[in-house]
């Protein structure tokens, strides 16, 4: 691939539940909340998102294709693993993360305290400097949810490598 080729866009979208007693881990962050994302993995809806804007911009399989949740290797396993993956896949077509933004909506936990810990993370985990990363939340404005989740959109550019 030249180093001429246009960057690619990719969007992920996820939906966990939140639910009582779980581990709350969201953008690779663990906070401490009363309710966590209900999953076969670390439910990190964050990474999620942002792992299917990877795989997507790269023209990849999904998420949920390349790491089933029947795969027993994937339980409670932490989500920053399936980022690395899509990164590795990626690497493979010669490109790489440019920058990622992602919003999350959940009435709890807030993501404005942990946004900058999120974004470190999520910074390091891509290989980028913290200003090509973002995440922001949303609430849900106080109207009532069928079930407490949080949902989150990534979009996320990846392009060549420059030599
Ligand atoms: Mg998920």
């Amino acid at each position: 691939m030249t180093t001429h080729e246009p960057p690619r866009i990719g969007l992920g979208t996820d939906l966990h539940r939140l639910v009582e007693g779980r581990r709350c881990v969201l953008g690779g962050v663990e906070i401490d909340c009363p309710v966590g994302p209900a999953s076969h993995s670390d439910g990190d809806a964050v990474l999620h998102a942002l792992t299917d804007a990877l795989l997507g911009a790269g023209g990849l399989a999904d998420l949920g294709t390349l790491f089933p949740d029947s795969d027993p290797a994937w339980k409670d396993v932490a989500s920053s693993v399936f980022v690395e993956k899509a990164i590795e896949l990626l690497a493979e077509r010669g490109l790489v993360p440019l920058s990622a933004d992602i919003v999350a909506q959940c009435d709890r936990p807030k993501i404005g305290p942990n946004r900058d810990a999120m974004r470190n993370r999520i910074a390091e985990l891509l290989g980028l400097a913290v200003d090509r990363v973002n995440i922001k939340g949303k609430s849900n404005e106080g109207m009532p949810q069928p079930h407490e989740a949080v949902s989150v959109m990534a979009v996320a550019l990846v392009g060549p490598k420059l030599e």
